[in-house]
């Protein structure tokens, strides 16, 4: 074990509070902690415009992660913690790494991308996602864009630790061809497997490709379509065109989105009761909950923000939601509700 990552030798559990002594132990090394999950930054490399990763070693809590998982990334920013999830490739036991792409006007990515110093200790949660492999082999259709595709890296790592029993096609959009990352690794991956198909689709430049609802898809006959199951990740909109596309010719469809659905057509506003604390607020219905209740400088437990971790879970007592994603609404009391990815119908009370 590395010298700087060795617990202390004593269990206080009993007799502190973690907070008091993650405080106090902190000062001799920030990865001591009572329970709480920490990384420590080893270092940072380039991966293609606009995107670092960044290789991380965490404290003895962090519990390790399947293939294509996520975790939560707690950054310290001008004394604030925010909260962004990143999907890492394991590389041993408690050293992962994490490609974070730069987003426009984000605070987080261009940090961690661009200035984060080796050394640096993040708060990091548990991994936490249900994108994965089917059980048995299976002919798979990998579908990514942008950051989208480091799930897709970490699963074909996984995969292809053996010989791979049936195809497996990867099609993974950017804008331009700089902003590809993993290609060269991606490209010896399918060299080396002749099930393995690589796609790279730059939608710019002289021969651009088409988007994820008009491409190709290789030419798969519908019949070779139906066998395969598709894993698709990237923002709202490619996932959301991959699911019209797909959903219903392909033996199984799953999907993950990295970027909040946009929601038009829910106006006007709510009454918002909070049980707990008895509070009332006005809140509007095309918005997340979870946004609501931080715009009133109210601070829910949270992680992802897109509904796939959930932290945010807490019960709607009663009233309407919907499902900024699914559209789906729900009006049933008493039910486990993610703040994150549901929106008030009617007036609501949560037992917040
Ligand atoms: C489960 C999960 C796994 C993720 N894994 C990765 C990963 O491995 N690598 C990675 O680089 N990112 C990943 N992301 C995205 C990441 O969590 C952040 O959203 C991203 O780093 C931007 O954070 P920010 O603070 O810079 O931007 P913010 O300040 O949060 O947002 C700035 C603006 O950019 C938009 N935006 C936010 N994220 C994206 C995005 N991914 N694509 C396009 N527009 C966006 C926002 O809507 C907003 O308008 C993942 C997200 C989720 C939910």
């Amino acid at each position: 074990m590395n010298a700087a990552v060795r617990p202390p030798l004593v269990s206080p559990q009993r007799w502190l509070s973690p907070g008091l002594f993650d405080f106090w132990a902190g000062k001799l090394n920030p990865l001591w902690t009572l329970q709480q999950p920490m990384a420590r930054l080893l270092r940072r490399e380039p991966a293609g415009e606009g995107a670092s990763t960044l290789v991380l070693r965490t404290n003895r809590h962090w519990r390790g992660m399947q293939p294509g998982q996520h975790v939560t990334l707690g950054v310290e920013l001008d004394g604030r913690i925010l909260q962004r999830s990143y999907s890492p490739t394991l590389l041993g036991r408690r050293e992962l790494a994490i490609t974070v792409k730069t987003v426009d006007g984000g605070r987080v990515s261009h940090h961690l991308a661009e200035q984060a110093k080796p050394g640096t200790v993040f708060h990091i949660g548990q991994a936490f996602g249900e994108f994965s492999l089917p059980a048995h082999p299976a002919p798979l259709l990998l579908l990514a864009a942008g950051s989208g595709i480091t799930p897709m890296r970490s699963l074909l790592r996984n995969l292809l630790q053996s010989p791979l029993r049936a195809p497996v096609d990867l099609f993974y959009w950017e804008r331009d061809a700089g902003r590809f990352n993993f290609a060269d690794e991606l490209a010896a991956m399918a060299a080396g497997e002749p099930q393995l198909g690589v796609h790279l689709c730059a939608t710019r430049g002289s021969a651009p490709a088409l988007r994820v609802d008009q491409h190709a898809l290789g030419a798969l006959e519908p019949s070779a379509l139906l066998q395969r199951q598709v894993l698709a990740c990237g923002p709202d909109g490619f996932v959301a065109a991959a699911r019209a596309r797909l959903q219903g010719q392909v033996a199984g469809f799953q999907a993950e989105a990295f970027t909040p659905p946009v929601v038009s057509d829910l106006t006007g506003t709510v009454q918002l009761t909070l049980a707990r604390s008895g509070r009332q607020l006005t809140v509007p219905r095309g918005q997340s909950l979870l946004e609501s209740l931080e715009a009133q400088g109210i601070k829910p437990k949270h992680g992802c923000r897109m509904g796939i971790c959930n932290t945010c879970t807490c019960t709607r007592m009663s009233g309407g939601t919907r499902h900024l994603r699914t559209g789906e609404e729900q009006g049933e009391p008493a039910h486990p509700l993610r703040i994150c990815i549901n929106a008030p119908t009617t007036d609501l009370v949560l037992d917040l």
